[in-house]
């Protein structure tokens, strides 16, 4: 028996990164484990650890018919929203097709989720909805991080709208805000920079901790927001950046 022992969580993008580091844990806390991505592939990978408790399949977050499809599988009580992506730039540098993708992937996605998974929660009378932001949100800004920033805090104000309007029905719905995390993304990010090494350490500098985080350390918070040792937060950013917006 672990710290979820009996419930049910749906992960998406769980190929990579911190998705696939808090399907594993939350697998080894016991819970029964969908981990899903629409990279097969990484999700294939994944399986291969063999964790037991955990099933892996394709999910669209962008594509409703496909989050509802997932959801009726998984009849989650967990639902982790760790599904985004990081543009580059400044306002300046924003096309309307970046906008309207990021706000797409980063924030509509959870709408679909939550509307899709909400009813199944209610009637069960539990439910933890986790979602991922950012400490690059309504928290602080990160330079070069303009309709990121945006979308993650846009996932702030949803969390606590849905958190206020179901808090009496067993519902508990909150915010991951990560600082800079080690992921594959982030390499990719790196390297797009055109000086990878001299990204990496303007990265890990602006972390007072001198480094920068682990996926597992950003997987340890989600475990607990989906266990019942949270059952008294709601509606809250948890913050976990190694000290930068300190
Ligand atoms: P990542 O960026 O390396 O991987 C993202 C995953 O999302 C990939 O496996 C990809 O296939 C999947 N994905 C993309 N589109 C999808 C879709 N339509 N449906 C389902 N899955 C899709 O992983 P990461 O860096 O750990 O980031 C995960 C989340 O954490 C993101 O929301 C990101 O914004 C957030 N975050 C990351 C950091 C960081 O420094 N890494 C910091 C703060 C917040």
């Amino acid at each position: 028996a672990g710290r979820l022992a009996g419930k049910r969580a749906l992960v998406t993008a769980a190929g990579q990164g911190i998705g696939r580091a808090a399907a594993l844990a939350m697998a080894r806390e016991g819970a029964t484990v969908f981990a899903t991505d629409v990279n097969e592939a990484a999700l294939a990978d994944l399986v291969k650890a063999g964790q037991p408790g955990l099933e892996a399949w394709r999910l669209d977050v962008r594509d409703d018919a496909s989050v509802r499809e997932g959801v009726n599988k998984a009849r989650p009580d967990i639902l982790f929203n760790c599904a985004g992506f990081v543009h580059n730039g400044t306002i300046l540098d924003c096309t309307d097709e970046e906008w309207d993708f990021a706000f797409d992937l980063n924030v509509r996605s959870m709408f679909r989720t939550i509307r899709a998974a909400l009813p199944g929660m209610l009637e069960r009378g539990q439910g933890s909805i986790i979602n991922m932001s950012s400490v690059a949100s309504s928290v602080i800004a990160a330079p070069g991080r303009f309709v990121y920033g945006t979308t993650k805090a846009a996932v702030v104000g949803l969390t606590k709208s849905v958190a206020k309007d179901f808090v009496t029905k067993g519902i508990r719905c909150n915010a991951i805000a990560p600082g800079t995390v080690d992921s594959p993304s982030l390499h990719d990010r790196l390297r797009a920079t055109g000086d990878y090494e001299g990204a990496m350490k303007a990265f890990v500098a602006r972390q007072p901790m001198g480094r920068i985080g682990k996926a597992e350390e950003i997987a340890a918070l989600a475990v607990y927001l989906g266990s019942d040792e949270s059952a008294f937060t709601t509606g809250q950013v948890h913050v976990v950046d190694g000290g930068w917006a300190a």
